[in-house]
């Protein structure tokens, strides 16, 4: 299966079709537990859904292969994955580093969770390698990476990160919801772990919630197995078939998401009532080569900067009619937002606060043009 073609996996790894009716699609096992043939006869090895389920083993494979992972995690949120892994691998007195434009909600997570447990978090600019170097401690466990950035589209380098991390004994994490595996295999590049949040690209139709770890070391395997199934946040068997869905045609839709990304991103630098278009593949974007080297595309998100500032943003965000506007990104439908009360409401006020003229972009699979009409027809709807 492993030497198959990426979009062939994204159909078969793990979809074995049932044996026992022939359906093609596994079912969903919709079942909080498991016959035992006497005391710990376990027909499939599976006896709790809590510990494990086969809907979840279905996407749990699916993704690992993905990833070119040996193992995976399926969680009810992104949140959920990432607090099992920093559990799995943080204790009191240790340190993270992390970039200064992120998810609010890692931030939040990293700074008002585990802060109150004694871990310190220092946000620096990851595409400056040298202040990640002079930031590393020895008690830095974590170089946590978002490349895309949200909502800044910052690139890292994955490679130079890895490299510096592993010199200090510190792993690299990297949050791969904004690229995902379609695009951007941190493996690949000497990432320790990857995190989703799959309610994004993995999913891919705004109708489920979830995350996943994906890992390669057999240790950190099941320290995490172990926190998942101690605490309990692991997606339902619906959750997850549905993102097994989803996943099949990731390959498509990540194609077509940035090729309308790019069109738009293209388009907006055209209009002076934007003053920065942050889109990593324009090549006047500062993180353009690295992403290049370390993305086979560019990804379906765009954020824009409003020449008129904060009121206009907020305007913009209130008239478009095809983008909604809505929480979440990453559907085949395009949404917008406004990051500094939404998304990254939780870091106004802090050292990751995003700019107050800013919108966000998630550019669906929808035509192009009707995208482009819809953004111009809004642009004429604040200026008037
Ligand atoms: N990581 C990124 C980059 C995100 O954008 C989000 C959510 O927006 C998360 C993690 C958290 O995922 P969830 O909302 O599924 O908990």
């Amino acid at each position: 299966m492993s030497d198959q073609h990426f979009d062939t996996r994204a159909i078969h790894a793990g979809q074995a079709f049932d044996p026992t009716t022939g359906a093609i699609i596994p079912p969903i096992y919709q079942t909080s537990t498991f016959v035992q043939d006497g005391i710990g006869g376990f027909r499939g090895g599976y006896e709790y859904n809590r510990a494990g389920n086969p809907t979840r083993t279905a996407l749990e494979t699916q993704l690992a292969s993905l990833e070119g992972g040996e193992h995976a995690r399926s969680f009810a949120s992104g949140l959920a994955a990432e607090d099992a892994l920093l559990r799995s691998i943080l204790q009191p007195g240790d340190h993270v580093i992390l970039g200064n434009d992120v998810y609010g909600g890692t931030y939040r997570l990293l700074t008002r969770i585990f802060g109150k447990w004694g871990v310190e978090t220092t946000t620096l600019e990851l595409s400056d390698l040298d202040a990640v170097r002079a930031a590393l401690r020895p008690t830095t466990k974590i170089v946590w990476v978002e490349t895309p950035s949200n909502p800044l589209l910052k690139i890292a380098d994955i490679a130079g990160l890895a490299e510096l991390a592993h010199t200090a004994g510190a792993a690299v994490v990297v949050d791969n919801t904004f690229a995902s595996p379609a695009l951007q295999r941190p493996f690949e590049h000497g990432a320790d772990v990857v995190v989703h949040s799959t309610t994004k690209y993995l999913g891919g139709h705004s109708d489920v919630l979830g995350g996943a770890v994906v890992l390669r070391d057999d240790a950190l395997l099941e320290e995490v197995a172990f926190q998942q199934f101690a605490v309990g946040a692991v997606s339902a068997p619906l959750d997850a078939w549905l993102t097994t869905r989803g996943i099949k045609t990731l390959g498509v839709r990540m194609q077509r998401h940035s090729e309308n990304a790019q069109a738009i991103a293209e388009w907006a630098g055209t209009r002076p009532e934007f003053e920065t278009v942050y889109y990593p593949g324009l090549a006047s974007h500062p993180g353009h080569d690295i992403a290049a080297a370390q993305m086979s595309s560019f990804g379906g998100m765009v954020s824009l900067a409003l020449a008129d500032g904060a009121a206009a943003a907020r305007a913009y965000v209130e008239s478009t009619r095809l983008f909604q506007l809505a929480e979440s990104l990453g559907g085949v439908e395009s949404l917008i937002g406004y990051p500094p009360e939404m998304t990254h409401a939780s870091v106004r006020g802090t050292a990751l606060a995003v700019p107050e003229n800013i919108v966000r972009l998630s550019v669906g699979i929808e035509s192009a043009g009707d995208l482009i009409a819809d953004l111009e027809e809004a642009l004429g709807r604040i200026t008037r």
